[in-house]
């Protein structure tokens, strides 16, 4: 398989290691494959319903990963390595429970207790893989508020090859203590972290640039590789499809409905902030799964919701909300979106981002609008709502669930799903997208509970292995000043100088 830009006209491709590696296209958009192979029931879907977790896994990188790029071999056992029941306290890695008439896809069981683990893991190992036949240097540069950094920080620790390093940096004092302790605790010569005194997205330009002066030169050639492993990296969305298809698999096989059958469409609600995880969903449905509509459960930072109800594509000022990981301005994946809604329309793309670019705002046509409206639906939640969703979750199914997974209920209840009660307005069956657990968000559990409530979870659900994530001894980050007197940009040309210094001195 070969990729291409959603901003290219496709004569221009590049191998799978070459999109991994490279994060942003050259010409500016982001990476997808050239194409999506169509599922067939018999072929696929119906062997598959058989698989487990990682076997699936495997099936599905390898239509996206050639032979010659990774053998059967190194493919299978990276996925088997990635996403061992040893590391998940779940032996089926996404258990699937159900609320009512409402099915849970539980996605948080990986060793940092959210959903990036499944995407993160096998990006990873397959980026330590490539490293080690370059045989070249690979770091990772990551700014992180939230569960990227600890899921990207625990995955290169377990990778542990020499060659792959990750510098992470945190806005210091401005997250929870659990995800400080997650990515402090982890004890690896590959990893160091960073406190800095700024906002949240001070550091993105720094890395940034850094990213795209390397990617000015050759890749493999280099002394160095960085990598940026958001969710514009192709391997984010491409792993992400995985869970999709277990899900839709393991709902079918509950209801016992043929895989495949085009009768009986599923429903997906999920909170929704880089539209990373959607994209991963819509792309198991261009290749043929029946998944029905996509909804986006967001917080008051509705930019998705705004887009799908009425076509104008805006950004907004960030707002602090209880669901901060859904906290965005402008979800970057929507572009591959809007690749696939047209049919692969490149150029059509291409001139859409470039208008976003120029004048901060895309206003879709109607036709595009309504294609947009048929495959996805959005609800915005407040953190009254929020609240609201959690305590009821938990009064009706005596279930404690985080803030985004609350969003998301709120979401699918909003959108006329029966999650408290009988009456459903909707004929499909629905599937809602736990993406965390509720032991990271102290906070908004104890907003929605009280603080008897968090106690409660606290002393009977929490689980043992975030408890001792809270014990471990913490390692100093490395500490990046704010200089006084000076201005944003002198600031965060410093922090690029320390960045690569760190670089050049630990890895
Ligand atoms: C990252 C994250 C999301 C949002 O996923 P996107 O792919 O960015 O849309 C939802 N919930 C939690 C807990 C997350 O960490």
């Amino acid at each position: 398989m070969r990729y291409r830009s959603t901003r290219g006209d496709g004569s221009e491709d590049y191998s799978f290691e070459q999109a991994l590696f490279s994060g942003y296209a050259p010409d500016g958009g982001l990476f997808v494959p050239a194409s999506l192979p169509q599922l067939a029931a018999v072929e696929h879907l119906i062997p598959w319903s058989r698989l487990t977790f990682p076997e699936l896994c495997y099936e599905i990188l390898r239509l996206f990963i050639s032979q010659n790029e990774i053998s059967n071999i190194d493919l299978r056992e990276i996925c088997y390595k990635s996403l061992s029941a040893e590391d998940f306290d779940d032996d089926n890695i996404v258990p699937i429970k159900k609320m009512g008439s409402v099915f849970v896809a539980e996605l948080f069981h990986g060793p940092t207790f959210c959903f990036k683990d499944l995407g993160m893991r096998p990006v990873i190992n397959l980026l330590s893989h490539f490293a080690k036949i370059r045989n070249q240097a690979t770091t990772l540069l990551v700014a992180t508020t939230g569960d990227t950094g600890p899921a990207a920080v625990r995955a290169v620790g377990d990778a542990s090859n020499p060659l792959l390093t990750i510098l992470v940096h945190y806005p210091h004092g401005q997250i929870s203590e659990f995800q400080r302790k997650s990515l402090t605790t982890v004890d690896s010569k590959c990893v160091r972290i960073v406190s800095f005194e700024g906002g949240g997205d001070d550091m993105d330009s720094p890395i940034k640039q850094t990213l795209l002066n390397c990617n000015d030169s050759d890749g493999a050639d280099k002394k160095r590789s960085f990598c940026g492993v958001n969710s514009y990296n192709i391997g984010r969305p491409l792993v992400q499809m995985v869970h999709f298809i277990w899900i839709y698999l393991r709902v079918a096989k509950k209801l016992g409905i043929t895989p495949g059958d085009e009768n009986i469409k599923i429903d997906v609600v999920l909170p929704t902030g880089a539209m990373g995880n959607m994209t991963g969903g819509y792309m198991a449905k261009q290749m043929g799964i029946p998944i029905g509509r996509l909804c986006a459960g967001v917080n008051i930072n509705d930019i998705t919701k705004r887009v799908i109800e009425t076509g104008l594509f805006q950004k907004k000022k960030i707002q602090k909300t209880l669901s901060d990981a859904i906290n965005i301005e402008v979800p970057y994946n929507f572009e591959r979106i809007l690749f696939y809604l047209t049919n692969g329309n490149a150029s059509l793309v291409k001139q859409w981002m470039e208008t976003m670019e120029q004048t901060q705002m895309l206003r879709l046509n109607p036709s595009w609008h309504h294609k947009l409206q048929a495959d996805f639906q959005s609800a915005r939640i407040t953190d009254d709502e929020t609240c609201r969703a959690l305590r009821q979750t938990l009064e009706t199914y005596h279930y404690v669930v985080d803030p985004h997974t609350a969003v998301a209920i709120a979401a699918a209840d909003r959108l006329g799903y029966s999650v408290f009660d009988e009456r459903s307005e909707n004929e499909n069956p629905v599937v809602v997208l736990a993406t965390a657990s509720p032991c990271k968000f102290q906070e908004a559990v104890t907003a929605a509970l009280g603080p008897d409530g968090w106690k409660q979870y606290r002393q009977t659900s929490f689980p043992s292995r975030a408890q001792q994530t809270l014990e471990m001894r913490e390692n100093e980050p490395h500490h990046f000043c704010w200089i006084e007197g000076a201005t944003l940009s002198e600031v965060q040309s410093d922090w690029r100088k320390k960045m690569l210094d760190i670089v050049d001195k630990h890895f």
